[in-house]
């Protein structure tokens, strides 16, 4: 059969091997799976937010409300923004691909960074956009500049800080590089790890509001599957410019967000406290790595996430070191696709973390 040419060359996008295929495949107990690979919070969510899905269990025959009261008024409260400068997704992934949809088309080019989030470039390439890569592995903004003047991109995006590999753009470099950009060009910030970067360094936070004050061409992006531990949720979001959510509503479908994934985010939303002890766990948990990678010569980018990325030395190979560890049990991120020769480790909990280190031991 036919499909639309478009696809083509489009790769499904590869997710982290989930622990059950793991247990089908290798024939390993699920209870001695350690899964590092999805950057995943390993404390899950707030035990408000458990309790709190637990009551309205019986609600699940009504429609969600589409209006999305509770979870809009909490963001418009937490960023300090109005409810028409919000959109909310099945995953920020779901925003990504509205914004896609409602700004591109065959033909329109799409500027990334070289290495970044690979679902950027599937959407991207659905609706027939040409995309254009710099070369640096981390986000250089005269780089961006070039391509950005060379081809007219009617989307950039900056993933800061980005994924798979952690690093984070200063944000007053960023905003100094938005103001050069014609105010056609929609420019997406992908701030899904933005609470760890606020937490480890100031001045790579960036503050939606301020941003989308001051540009009326900009979209950020955020998500509660990260930081929040509800990635089994999907539940995303977009701020920016009422013109831009409007435009992104057109291309919405109803209903796109659970009853329960509405009560989990909005709840989560009360306990920040939460966030802010599993934020710095993270923080503490990275020294280990950090100190286990200079140990083996192994350069670790400085990374502002709950992820950190391995590069790895000549004569190791990032494929066959995750697929041992992979027979082990644990489960982490080979970052060949992405042209590294890499290994991407989410940071776990203090047992998951040494548990990586005595099977890597041997391997690196
Ligand atoms: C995880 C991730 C997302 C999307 O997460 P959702 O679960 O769809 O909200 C978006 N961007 C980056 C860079 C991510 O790592």
């Amino acid at each position: 059969m036919n499909f639309n040419s478009a696809l083509e060359n489009i790769k499904s996008y590869e997710a982290g091997k989930p622990i059950e295929l793991v247990v089908r495949e290798y024939g390993i107990d699920k209870d001695h799976i350690v899964k590092l690979a999805s950057n995943e919070n390993p404390f899950g969510c707030s035990p408000k937010v458990k309790d709190a899905v637990r009551t309205i269990i019986d609600n699940m025959s009504l429609y969600p409300d589409d209006s999305m009261v509770k979870l809009k008024s909490a963001l418009v409260k937490k960023y300090d923004i109005s409810s028409d400068e919000l959109v909310i997704g099945a995953g920020s992934d779901q925003v990504i691909e509205f914004a896609i949809h409602a700004k591109a088309h065959s033909g329109s080019k799409v500027l990334m960074n070289s290495v970044t989030f690979a679902m950027y470039e599937i959407y991207a390439k659905q609706v027939g956009a040409i995309i254009v890569r710099t070369a640096s592995r981390e986000h250089n903004m005269e780089e961006f500049y070039a391509l950005y003047q060379e081809h007219k991109p009617s989307i950039i995006f900056l993933c800061t800080p980005n994924n798979p590999t952690g690093d984070a753009l200063d944000a007053q470099e960023m905003i100094s590089f938005i103001e050069k950009v014609d105010k056609d060009t929609l420019v997406i910030v992908d701030g899904a790890y933005m609470e760890y970067a606020r937490f480890k360094d100031p001045s790579k936070a960036v503050e939606p509001k301020d941003l989308i004050q001051k540009f009326d061409n900009v979209l950020f992006l955020g998500t509660f599957s990260k930081a929040y531990g509800l990635g089994g949720m999907r539940v995303g979001y977009g701020i920016a410019a009422a013109p831009i959510i409007k435009a992104l509503y057109k291309v919405r479908p109803p209903f796109n967000i659970t009853t329960l994934s509405l009560e989990a985010a909005s709840v989560a939303l009360e306990d920040e406290a939460f966030v802010t002890e599993c934020i710095a766990d993270n923080f503490k948990e990275m020294k280990r790595y950090e100190a286990f990678a200079h140990k083996k010569g192994i350069q670790i980018i400085d990374s502002y996430t709950n992820f950190v990325t391995l590069s790895l030395l000549q004569g190791q190979n990032s494929s066959e070191i995750a697929q041992a560890l992979l027979k082990k049990g644990m489960i982490i991120r080979d970052l060949s696709s992405y042209g590294l020769n890499a290994i991407r480790v989410t940071i776990g909990t203090q047992v998951q973390n040494s548990r990586f280190f005595e099977l890597a031991e041997p391997l690196l």
